[in-house]
């Protein structure tokens, strides 16, 4: 199965992700961590993305679009995604059903993980203690919320009309939320 993983910054995607990884047997496409491996390489594209991230907005739909297709297209990963982070707005949606559906494929089921701003802030200062992520900082943090309210929230609409969403209480502690994950993910 494909499953897109969705909520605003510091929900615990990334955490709830790689925990689904290793129980099901799929692979975690976090477009956070490839946009950041490239500012890590020094790529070309590098300091354009740094730019971009530092400032809490979204990379452009084409240079993401790109690094997830590697993925979408390769025989390794088939049916095996768990995409955290992607889709970040309705343009990257749509752009995602189409690559899956070039690569015959489709995506099962969309989880939201919903959390409240004063959890999120909470989360997200005590992660930028333990992995002093740059944008992690309280005012890109604030900025990054405004990205989601604003471009990435509409998305959940999206995924509502098709009948694709489950919503998860992301207040509860790491295993209450694997749990609830478990029990959607193993009665599809
Ligand atoms: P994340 O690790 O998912 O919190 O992403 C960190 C940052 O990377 C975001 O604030 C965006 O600047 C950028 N980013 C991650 N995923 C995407 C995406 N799908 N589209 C555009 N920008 C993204």
């Amino acid at each position: 199965m494909n499953l897109v993983i969705f909520g605003p910054p510091g929900a615990g995607k990334g955490t709830q992700s790689k925990f689904i990884a290793s129980k099901f047997n799929l692979h975690q496409l976090s477009t956070g961590d490839l946009l950041r491996k490239e500012i890590k390489n020094k790529s070309i594209l590098g300091s354009t993305i740094s730019e971009i991230i530092n400032k809490g907005e979204l990379v452009s739909d084409k240079i993401v679009s790109d690094l997830i297709e590697k993925f979408i297209s390769s025989k390794n990963y088939k049916n095996r995604l768990i995409f955290d982070g992607y889709p970040r707005n309705i343009n990257q949606a749509i752009n995602l059903d189409n690559l899956l559906k070039k690569y015959d494929q489709k995506i099962d089921v969309v989880l939201e993980l919903s959390v409240g701003l004063k959890t999120i802030k909470k989360r997200i200062s005590e992660r930028q203690t333990q992995e002093n992520r740059s944008d992690d900082s309280q005012e890109i943090a604030t900025r990054r919320f405004e990205t989601y309210e604003k471009s990435t929230e509409p998305v959940i609409d999206y995924y509502k009309k098709s009948k694709l969403l489950k919503v998860i209480n992301g207040e509860g502690s790491i295993d209450e939320i694997n749990v609830e994950i478990s029990d959607i993910i193993e009665g599809i």
